[in-house]
């Protein structure tokens, strides 16, 4: 193989990407990358699927999943899972949580919408999804679809966004609960996209990474397609100063984000070494125990 460089942070149909698994895995193919980790939202219902496309290429893979956790606005926390074992049935109690946190919010915004005037069904909402676990995405492709606005953006910002009014929040797990869950299904938890937590300053972002570390968060996604040279290097020093791992990813969503490709993280490309170390890790002591 290669190819030295590598995507640990993307989302295909089963959540809310617009590529399946495999077709994520053939674009990894041919946009000549070596490795790559499927970090669907809440889900690793499309694991297995790209497991074996990626088998057949002869591209690295690793199993992932992101998870949202409880902070305080207007902060987000998400934290990546890699390299959970599937058939850990605290794995399926996991899905099951984050997934039923999604099942009571969905009806919520439906109805909302109705209110103001959309006309949009729960039915639809599940037949966009076909099957896969619903995000807000789906909702705004049947919005922009039907004519209520001019392009998913505007879906957000008009009515899904945080702010808007059809903005309902799901049940989330704190960082504790979802680091412990992670580690127990096998994984490693990874901080991701640390520009989210919209943190005021250095100490307060070094605060948190103290803790999580604490709580036994064992990376930091340092590239990302939000992350520009100058925070790539403040995340890489802050890696190396608690001895976490260092990934990298794109993030992902086919044309639910136009502007991220697969393999680039805003000019940036993510290098093997990354994929190495976290196989390395995940396949060490911890999978022994
Ligand atoms: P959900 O998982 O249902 O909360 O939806 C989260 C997803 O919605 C994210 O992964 C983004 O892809 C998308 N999203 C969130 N905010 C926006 C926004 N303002 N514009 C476009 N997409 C967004
Ligand atoms: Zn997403
Ligand atoms: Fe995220
Ligand atoms: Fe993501």
């Amino acid at each position: 193989m290669s190819s030295s460089f590598v995507d640990l942070h993307c989302h295909s149909t089963a959540s809310d990407g617009t590529l399946s698994p495999a077709e994520v895995v053939a674009l990894a193919v041919s946009c000549g990358l070596s490795a790559l980790a499927l970090t669907d939202h809440d889900t690793i219902g499309g694991v297995a699927e790209a497991a074996e496309a990626a088998a057949k290429s002869g591209i690295d893979f690793m199993p992932g999943i992101e998870i949202s956790c409880d902070v305080p606005r207007p902060a987000t926390m998400h934290l990546l899972g890699y390299g959970v074992d599937l058939v850990s049935p605290v794995l399926l109690d996991l899905t099951t949580r984050l997934i039923g946190g999604r099942n009571d919010r969905n009806p919520r915004i439906i109805q909302k919408l109705n209110e103001l005037g959309v006309a949009i069904t729960m039915e639809e909402v599940e037949a966009e999804a076909g099957g896969n676990v619903v995000g807000r995405p789906h909702i705004a492709a049947i919005l922009h679809r039907k004519g209520y606005v001019s392009s998913i953006k505007q879906a957000f910002d008009k009515y899904l966004a945080q702010g808007a009014p059809a903005y309902f929040d799901k049940e989330r797990l704190t960082a504790r609960q979802a680091i412990e869950l992670v580690q127990q299904s096998g994984g490693l938890a990874v901080l991701a996209h640390p520009v989210q937590l919209r943190t005021e300053n250095d100490a307060q972002l070094e605060r948190i990474v103290k803790d999580l570390t604490d709580l036994g968060l064992a990376g930091i996604e340092v590239i990302h397609s939000d992350h520009d040279a100058a925070l790539v290097e403040k995340y890489t020093s802050l890696a190396d100063r608690y001895g976490l791992l260092k990934t990298g990813g794109s993030d992902f969503h086919g044309t639910n984000k136009k502007n991220i490709s697969l393999g680039t993280a805003n000019g940036r490309r993510v290098p093997r070494e990354f994929f190495d170390r976290l196989v390395e890790r995940v396949a060490g002591p911890m999978r022994a125990g």
